[in-house]
């Protein structure tokens, strides 16, 4: 069997085209999406993951409000602005680029963040929410990764599901997504680490394989049995000397090898990554509805 690709790109292009959508009718009634964006310094790879995202609001109609701090801004100043845009209209959603400077309290800032324009999901009051079960801002990559199952049309119900990593913002929000009672979850999920005793056990009785060790290579053919899913969250630099940068991204799944057994299986780059900030965007446009009390 060699698996279909499960083409993250396409997808998420296609949820981007129904928000623009979704977008130009809201606008008709005056209600215009607003994502307001933090970055602190000037780390290259933040910098462009923050134009990424703007360009992306710009792309389906979102207004974007830009704020760059400098690299020793202080926690005063970090957040005074986010509690300006807590008390700004026009804001319904706000992300603050991670990681922060060293300097500065995470923790302190995301909960500063009012929970009902975390469209990140990772103020405790939307991670409570969504393990109770709740309706709640869901983290992006997880999410990401649910409409990539429902619209790959993988079943979920009744799935042994087994994830590998327990991060907050991938391994354990996703596995609590799909243990939820509901038809994006009913999956029985098993949740793997470096502690675990022997992950191929666990991988090999797998129909669904969420890899998100961020370490290549970490799922080999040899651990997984004929008709998996695999869904390969992982992104790795892996030196490669025919490249210009001398290094290739990699996931956490030999894709070669294992896209011969599986049913479906996710690339890297151009599965997981593009939904990311495509879920961003989904979750800014819903918070604009519910303040605007349409939903
Ligand atoms: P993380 O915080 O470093 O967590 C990695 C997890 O994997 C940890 O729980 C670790 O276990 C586990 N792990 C590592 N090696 C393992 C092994 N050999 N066997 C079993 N478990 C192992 O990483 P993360 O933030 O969740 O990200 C994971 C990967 O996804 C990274 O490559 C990251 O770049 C990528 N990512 C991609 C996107 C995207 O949009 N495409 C978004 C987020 C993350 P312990 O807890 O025991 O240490």
């Amino acid at each position: 069997m060699t698996a279909q690709i499960i083409d993250g790109k396409q997808i998420a292009t296609q949820m981007r085209e129904e928000l623009k959508t979704e977008v130009a009718e809201l606008k008709k009634e005056n209600i215009v999406p607003g994502l307001g964006v933090i970055l602190v310094g000037e780390d290259p790879a933040s910098q462009s993951y923050v134009t990424a995202k703007e360009r992306a609001c710009e792309n389906i109609g979102i207004y974007s409000d830009d704020n760059r701090l400098p690299a020793d801004a202080s926690q005063k100043d970090l957040m005074t602005l986010v509690d300006k845009m807590n008390n700004d209209p026009k804001i319904n959603g706000i992300l603050v680029q991670l990681p922060l400077p060293k300097h500065l309290d995470e923790g302190e800032v995301l909960l500063k963040i009012n929970p009902d324009k975390d469209v990140d999901g990772f103020h405790p009051t939307n991670v409570g929410k969504m393990v109770a079960g709740q309706k709640a801002f869901l983290p992006c990559t997880p999410h990401g990764i649910i409409q990539l199952l429902l619209r790959s049309n993988v079943k979920l119900e009744g799935a042994e599901v087994v994830v590998v990593g327990r991060s907050n913002i991938v391994g354990k929000p996703i596995a609590n997504m799909l243990i939820q009672k509901s038809p994006t979850g009913n999956a029985t999920v098993t949740v793997c680490h470096t502690r675990t005793k022997n992950l191929a056990d666990h991988t090999r009785r797998a129909d669904i394989i969420i890899a998100a060790a961020g370490r290549p290579n970490t799922i080999t053919a040899d651990m997984v049995k004929d008709g998996v899913v695999v869904i390969d969250v992982g992104v790795n630099r892996v030196e490669d000397a025919t490249k210009k940068k001398g290094y290739r991204l990699a996931g956490d799944v030999d894709f070669e090898a294992v896209k011969e057994k599986a049913s479906f299986i996710t690339p890297v780059p151009g599965g997981v990554g593009p939904m990311t900030i495509t879920m961003l965007l989904y979750n800014t446009v819903e918070s604009a509805k519910i303040a605007a009390g349409k939903i």
